[in-house]
């Protein structure tokens, strides 16, 4: 019953007053399914899906790094000065589940498909400075099934450093001269660590009048003044949003801000937190594509428990660990980054050894943590699996077979894995920060209520003793461990409830001047 009215939630939404419908561009370094490096990717594939269902004109605009199916040719192509140079991009378009998908091909997107942020820092401001100028400009040139969109009604939800020259270009080149005067600009803030920093002289290279120069400049007490791409972008949006409200409190600190916390603090009038959503379509183990084959199984609130049961040995079947239904098995799953505090996990290793259970770690990133993982699986191989690379099906299969899924991030502006994991019936272990706090209560046993446990700092220490109660309550209170489960499952994590929050973003924006 729970599930049908949360299923029929999903689908009921307010009807929209006319004058709120909006003409709603994202655009995005990556998106998922074409291309996706982490949640940057999954929000550009799911949140325009949420945002066409409550019945808005949306566009998703993104480089081109390969060959995908489905976008077509358009015939159209444009020019843009990038650093003096003419460099030309052919738009792409593909209308799919509601929403026009548009990608920009350029030979300076091609054949990076594996590295969209690799290259030197001069490459990727070239990079993100074409991107930027020709996204402005696909409302006025792609024809979205024969209409464009033109600039009436108009946001434009810019995300992280590599499009938050967008908010800029909007005002510098149409605005301050009299075009796309009710266009409006939202940045969304899923990283603070990456902000196009540079010498002061990287302005020459985005194109701006002079005047610009100022929305730019940060002074780092360590390094004097510099050029920052994300400081500019964050003054020009008319809103910011940012992906959960411990991240929004966070971004405000010194050691939050990563140098950006007074400015964000100045504009704390434009700040908005909102938690990401899961694409259901996408992660749902009740339809989950790779749950059908190799043993696996799909299961749902009812079922679950025979259905993670199989899960679980098929995926030991799979990683070739001994299959033992009650041997519990500790997952971890993201990129191998000093973020994610994956190194706490080998500092743990020695009491893990401990534990009886098994470790499954799949990631991808830093050559010496991918090295750590290789190694901790040869030195215990027995029970230990480190996964080196970057595979969406394993991702599936390991949520939905794992009991425990861990996570010590250092910092965590949202995170999608914990999500998953509650849709799929896995517990999380987490360090408290970032959306991680606003997403994983803690498990109350007097009162039978939370959804996992948490840690306060990101130490082995404070993560073994989290770690341990969990596994006391896997192991001797089968009842609490079930109802962490469904309470888990029951949430609706899905989009539409965070679409919801983002469309009065942008109404809110479209009534700023
Ligand atoms: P971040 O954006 O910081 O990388 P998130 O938790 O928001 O972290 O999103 C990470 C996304 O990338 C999730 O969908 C996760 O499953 C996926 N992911 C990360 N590493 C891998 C990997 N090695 N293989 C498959 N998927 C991965």
């Amino acid at each position: 019953k729970q599930e049908a009215a949360i299923e029929e939630k999903h689908h009921i939404s307010p009807p929209l007053a006319w004058e709120n419908v909006m003409n709603v561009i994202l655009v995005a370094a990556e998106c998922a399914p074409w291309s996706k490096t982490g949640g940057l990717g999954d929000v550009a594939g799911a949140l325009p899906k949420a945002l066409a269902r409550r019945g808005h004109r949306v566009m998703v605009v993104a480089p081109k790094y390969g060959n995908y199916a489905e976008p077509q040719e358009i015939g159209e192509r444009r020019r843009y000065k990038v650093d003096g140079q003419d460099m030309e991009v052919t738009y792409f378009h593909a209308y799919i589940d509601g929403v026009d998908f548009v990608f920009l091909d350029s030979p300076i997107f091609r054949h990076i498909e594996n590295n969209i942020y690799g290259g030197n820092r001069l490459d990727i401001l070239r990079r993100m400075v074409l991107f930027c100028k020709a996204a402005v400009e696909a409302p006025w040139y792609v024809p979205c099934g024969g209409v464009c969109y033109g600039d009436g009604n108009l946001v434009f939800i810019a995300n992280d450093w590599h499009t938050a020259l967008l908010p800029v270009y909007l005002k510098a080149y149409y605005r301050d001269n009299g075009f796309m005067i009710y266009a409006r600009s939202v940045l969304v803030i899923h990283n603070i660590a990456h902000q196009g920093r540079g010498p002061i002289d990287d302005f020459l290279h985005v194109g701006l009048p002079h005047h610009y120069m100022d929305l730019f400049k940060l002074y780092d007490p360590f390094g004097g003044d510099h050029f920052n791409i994300f400081a500019a972008g964050l003054k020009a949006a008319d809103r910011v949003v940012t992906v959960s409200h411990g991240y929004a409190w966070e971004l405000k600190t010194p050691e939050g801000g990563w140098g950006l916390n007074n400015i964000i603090t100045e504009n704390d009038w434009k700040l908005q937190g909102i938690v990401n959503g899961v694409d259901t379509d996408d992660w749902n183990p009740k339809f989950d594509i790779h749950l059908k084959s190799d043993g696996y199984t799909n299961y749902s609130i009812e079922t679950f428990q025979q259905g993670k049961a199989q899960c679980k040995a098929a995926l030991q079947r799979e990683l070739g660990l001994p299959v033992h239904d009650n041997t519990p098995i500790i997952a971890f799953i993201g990129r191998l980054d000093h973020q994610k505090g994956v190194d706490l996990i080998a500092e743990a290793i020695p009491w893990i050894a401990s534990q009886n259970v098994q470790l499954i770690m799949l990631g991808s990133g830093r050559p010496d943590l991918e090295d750590m993982l290789r190694g901790l699986e040869s030195q215990y191989h027995d029970w230990v699996r480190g996964w080196v690379g970057f595979s969406v099906k394993m991702a599936h299969r390991i949520t939905a077979g794992a009991d425990i899924l861990l996570m010590p991030s250092r910092f965590e502006p949202c995170g999608l894995n914990q999500l998953y994991a509650m849709m799929y019936g896995t517990i999380p272990v987490v360090h408290g920060v970032g959306g991680l706090r606003d997403t994983v209560h803690q498990f109350n046993p007097y009162e039978e209520t939370g959804l996992g446990w948490t840690f306060e700092s990101a130490e082995a220490n404070r993560m073994i003793d989290a770690l341990g109660n969990c596994l006391k309550t896997y192991r001797n209170y089968k009842k609490s461990w079930e109802g962490l489960q469904k309470r888990g499952m029951m949430q609706d994590l899905s989009w539409d409830n965070a679409a919801k929050h983002y469309e009065e973003v942008l109404v809110a924006a479209k009534f700023q001047w």
